[in-house]
């Protein structure tokens, strides 16, 4: 019988079914949950090796072709696309570290893996130690104990623009034989590619600049590939060792790659948050400009930091491309092409002011996101920052009047008119 001589019903599931390929220039989606075998050798093949497509959580075409995207823009061996850059963060340290297990992170990090480090992970026996100041390397090298498997920290740090000097962490990690992890979130490959400065790790939340239209969420793993077994496999057990039932182990089969294998192999399918085909080409397709998008926002970003901190409404300005802030220098041997555009600044008038702020912005959005091609503002100390005390509120550069902006690629001139006009409202409610 042929799906021409089937039933309705059969035709309906069946007559569209096509196993053509052909040479699309743009990333196919294959928006299916499974891949038919060639035969049955194949089947078993795939099982056993894990070559080729059978299932979309293990692998998927699209989702493939994005992760060698983002792999090449991070100067990396290879990639792993998830679904949300909080399935990144978590993912790539589950790739590291287990039960009794210690992590050293910078303070300076995104909410959400500050809560990943305090509940979850903690739960799990996993205990995290916190750095301030992250520019000491001796206070990096005072927390780490015998059982450190991972230093954790954000290349470019929300909210007060820490820029972290990559290369000197990288070696502090390197002394002690564990990865170095890089949330390259804010910064982008576009103005710093870690793995280059020697991070071993690279994650992000793809949700934002990668993808860059606020249309979907994603989060990718980026792995440098040099995993030594013969310095590091002391901390790396799981990489090492037999696995179970005696099978080769991880390093034995991709040797350098260890560490991405495994996230790929155990991680990422087991806890489970495998990225929708049709996310990962709108991701795929929004990293196709990121350079260009990254560049305007990050001209924008300067002119209008530059703006506001002459502006007598406003107290301060905390963007690392402004002489005026404490890491401008390492962000000047760092970011390449700009200072990205993320940033906050503190209205004189505190709360009410920055109330007022939010509530009368037009061109800008008043939303928790960044990254976006439009522009965006967010009280901190309210919403992301809420949970901190006002001393933690008070370290990490958040006040009452704080606002954080995600600048856009708009006219910056429209940008600076939307400002201009908030700020004199807000001059007249607290004057
Ligand atoms: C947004 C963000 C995350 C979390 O990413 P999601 O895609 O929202 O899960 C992690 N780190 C940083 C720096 C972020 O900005």
């Amino acid at each position: 019988m042929t799906v021409d001589t089937a039933r309705f019903a059969t035709r309906a599931v069946h007559a569209a079914r096509s196993r053509e390929t052909a040479a699309a220039r743009a990333t196919p989606i294959y928006l299916t949950a499974g891949f038919e075998f060639d035969d049955f050798d194949h089947a078993a093949d795939h099982f056993s090796t894990g070559t080729g497509f059978g299932y979309t959580r293990t692998g998927n075409p699209t989702v493939r072709a994005v992760e060698r995207q983002l792999a090449s823009l991070e100067s990396g061996a290879d990639a792993v696309l998830v679904a949300s850059g909080q399935a990144a963060v978590s993912t790539a340290l589950l790739s590291v570290v287990g039960a009794g297990d210690h992590i050293v992170s910078s303070t300076h990090i995104y909410e959400g893996t500050r809560g990943l480090f305090l509940d979850n992970l903690a739960r799990l026996d996993i205990e995290t130690t916190f750095v301030e100041d992250i520019a000491d390397p001796d206070a990096w090298r005072a927390a780490i104990r015998p059982n450190t498997r991972a230093l954790f920290a954000e290349s470019l740090a929300n909210a007060r623009n820490d820029v972290l000097d990559v290369a000197a962490v990288s070696a502090i990690a390197d002394e002690v034989a564990v990865p170095l992890i890089v949330d390259n979130t804010l910064a982008t490959p576009s103005l710093l590619r870690p793995i280059e400065h020697g991070a071993a790790v690279v994650v992000h939340s793809a949700s934002k600049f990668l993808a860059g239209h606020g249309s979907v969420l994603g989060g990718a793993i980026v792995d440098d590939g040099r995993f030594d077994a013969e310095r590091a496999g002391h901390n790396a057990p799981h990489l090492v060792l037999p696995g179970r039932g005696g099978a080769p182990s991880v390093f034995s089969r991709h040797g350098g790659r260890a560490r991405i294998a495994y996230a790929r192999e155990s991680v990422a399918p087991r806890f489970g948050a495998s990225p929708s085909p049709l996310n990962a080409f709108l991701i795929g397709q929004g990293a196709e400009t990121l350079s260009l998008r990254v560049e305007r926002q990050s001209r924008n970003a300067l002119e209008i930091a530059r703006w506001l901190e002459s502006q007598d409404a406003v107290e301060s300005v905390d963007y690392a491309g402004l002489p005026s802030h404490p890491h401008h220098e390492t962000a000047v041997r760092y970011l390449e092409g700009g200072f990205g555009s993320i940033f906050t600044f503190t209205l004189r008038g505190g709360l009410p002011a920055a109330r007022r702020f939010v509530e009368d912005v037009r061109v800008f959005t008043h939303m928790t996101h960044i990254g976006d091609v439009r522009s965006l503002v967010l009280h901190p100390g309210t919403t992301s920052h809420a949970q901190r005390t006002d001393a933690e509120r008070a370290v990490l550069g958040v006040g009452p009047g704080t606002l954080r902006l995600s600048i856009g690629i708009e006219d910056v001139a429209d940008l600076i008119a939307d400002l201009s006009r908030v700020l004199e409202s807000v001059r007249e409610t607290v004057a």
